[in-house]
């Protein structure tokens, strides 16, 4: 799985198949710029911040932040040689990072739209002897006894763990960093199965052609938030509508008419709850004791 969503992203224009937030309307990263610039400050304002992105995408919601603070430090986890390309020209001044490893140390603010769901996740099957764990071999699925322990859920259940994101979150917690996390998931951990593929806009066979489709799974905010200290999560609406979305869309929409319809559409749609209002959560990961930033008090 991820060598399969390497590939798909190192070939494809995602924002054929989905459409992320930032995509949606430019108030989106402007109200994140705004939200990290208000942690800097809260930190104490330090000179050597670093503002990093991970999983930038096309780069527009940097671009979006910059407007709010156009003198910020920015850096780039991103592994596709393509949407680097992409994002150099909404943002030339960017250093880019293949992992968190390399973002240099000191104080860090990092933005992470969409980027945990494409983080490959084990999947495991709950049998009558017990835990199975979900592998691939020649295209199908093949089940093995789970080496990891889950809860006693019913026979038939699916649990996902997605390592990589967990690691990631801590690796973000060690460095005392204060990291907002936005994607779609459950609050709180509960069996399912999510893992989903989306191919020229729909679902797809996840096994069906590697590298073709974009795959998903649900992030568990109730298992990163067991493990790592942290406000939130809270929905994104409730995010949104604190750090003043609707104003700044009736702003932009009264100063251009033109635009209106389609800037009031977008808030509409990252805050509806059957649209991305509440099943997109927002979790602030930050060391313990900071005080509330914007959006989780
Ligand atoms: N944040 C953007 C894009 C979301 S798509 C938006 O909201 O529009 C996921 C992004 O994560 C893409 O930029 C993809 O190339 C990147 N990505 C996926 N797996 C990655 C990994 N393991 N390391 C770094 N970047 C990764």
């Amino acid at each position: 799985m991820a060598r399969a969503n390497a590939a798909y992203y190192a070939n494809f224009d995602f924002s054929r198949d989905f459409c992320t937030a930032p995509e949606l309307t430019q108030v989106f990263g402007e109200l994140l710029g705004a939200w990290a610039k208000t942690v800097w400050q809260m930190m104490g304002a330090p000179s050597d911040v670093v503002l990093a992105e991970a999983g930038p995408g096309r780069g527009v919601l940097m671009a979006d932040a910059l407007r709010v603070w156009p003198d910020a430090n920015v850096h780039f986890i991103e592994t596709s040689a393509r949407l680097r390309a992409e994002q150099a020209l909404h943002v030339p001044n960017a250093v880019w990072h293949d992992s968190l490893a390399t973002v240099p140390e000191g104080p860090l603010i990092l933005l992470a739209n969409e980027f945990l769901d494409a983080l490959p996740v084990r999947q495991f099957v709950r049998r009558d002897a017990g835990w199975m764990e979900l592998w691939v071999a020649d295209g199908a699925y093949v089940e093995v006894p789970a080496a990891v322990a889950l809860p006693d859920d019913p026979v038939g259940s699916f649990r996902e763990v997605n390592e990589a994101a967990l690691g990631f979150c801590e690796a973000l917690a060690a460095r005392g960093a204060v990291a907002l996390i936005i994607d779609y998931g459950p609050g709180t951990s509960a069996p399912g199965s999510s893992v989903q593929a989306i191919e020229g806009g729909k679902y797809a066979d996840p096994l069906a052609a590697p590298g073709q489709a974009d795959i998903t799974a649900h992030v568990d905010f109730g298992a990163i938030s067991a493990r790592v200290p942290c406000q939130g999560p809270v929905k994104q609406n409730a995010f949104l509508t604190s750090l003043g979305l609707f104003q700044r869309t009736d702003v932009l929409a009264r100063r251009h008419p033109d635009k209106a319809q389609a800037l009031r559409l977008a808030a509409e749609r990252l805050t509806a709850p059957q649209a991305m209002g509440s099943l997109f959560k927002c979790l602030c990961l930050c060391p313990k004791g900071f005080a509330p930033a914007p959006g989780f008090e």
